[in-house]
């Protein structure tokens, strides 16, 4: 089975990877892993996020964290990460090969750096989907909020756009603003702006 795993996701309640990988693990299926670095993104973190991480590890790459932290997961066939050229490609294998499982101080730092980069998300949505039974268009609100996340935790509106181009069946300027999934919020998000926000950076 192929997923898509990374640790900012681990607990993210849309893209589930730890939900996914138990399921796997369960049925005994092995996993190869896509994007753990999640299409770079965790390749080239924020300054304050990168700082514990460097600071355990100042030898480390932000990419090797997040290639180490699927790795060392139970169940994991193979990690299939990003390379576009011959030097890249040996750099991963060297670090495959001595890729070892977190040491304590090394899960500190990593849960430090995840914390931070989970503080930078905005829009505080559950994925309970309250919202979704009641829109008239169908708008894929959840998976919209989670886009919108995802641009503040990476900076990089181009990458979450990509995303959004799929993820965001029906998008977010399909929306009449009636008003009906706001009143079913139990996060009380202002999901009619949220969605205009959405609208203009990824449409
Ligand atoms: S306000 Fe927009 S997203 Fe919300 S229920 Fe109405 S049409 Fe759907
Ligand atoms: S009801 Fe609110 S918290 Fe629940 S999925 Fe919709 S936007 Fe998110």
């Amino acid at each position: 089975m192929q997923l898509q795993v990374n640790y900012l996701d681990w607990e993210n309640p849309v893209t589930r990877s730890r939900a996914c990988m138990e399921v796997a693990a369960k049925h005994g299926v092995p996993v190869v892993v896509m994007e753990p670095a999640r299409g770079g993104r965790l390749a080239e973190l924020p300054e304050q996020v990168a700082a514990p991480l460097l600071a355990c590890r100042p030898d480390l790459s932000m990419a090797s964290w997040a290639y180490r932290f699927c790795y060392n997961l139970p169940n994991v066939l193979t990690v299939l990460s990003g390379m576009s050229t011959i030097e890249q490609t040996r750099q991963n294998v060297a670090e495959f090969r001595a890729s070892a499982p977190f040491s304590p101080e090394e899960e500190r730092a990593l849960a430090e750096a995840r914390e931070m980069l989970e503080k930078l998300a905005a829009v505080p949505c559950t994925n309970c989907r309250y919202c979704v039974k009641d829109c008239p268009q169908g708008v894929a609100i959840p998976e919209i909020m989670s886009l919108l996340n995802l641009e503040l935790m990476t900076g990089n509106r181009a990458f979450a756009k990509g995303l959004y181009s799929w993820q965001a069946v029906k998008p977010a300027s399909e929306c009449i603003a009636c008003g009906a999934c706001e009143s079913m919020c139990p996060q009380s998000i202002d999901i009619v702006h949220q969605l205009e926000v959405a609208a203009e950076h990824f449409e």
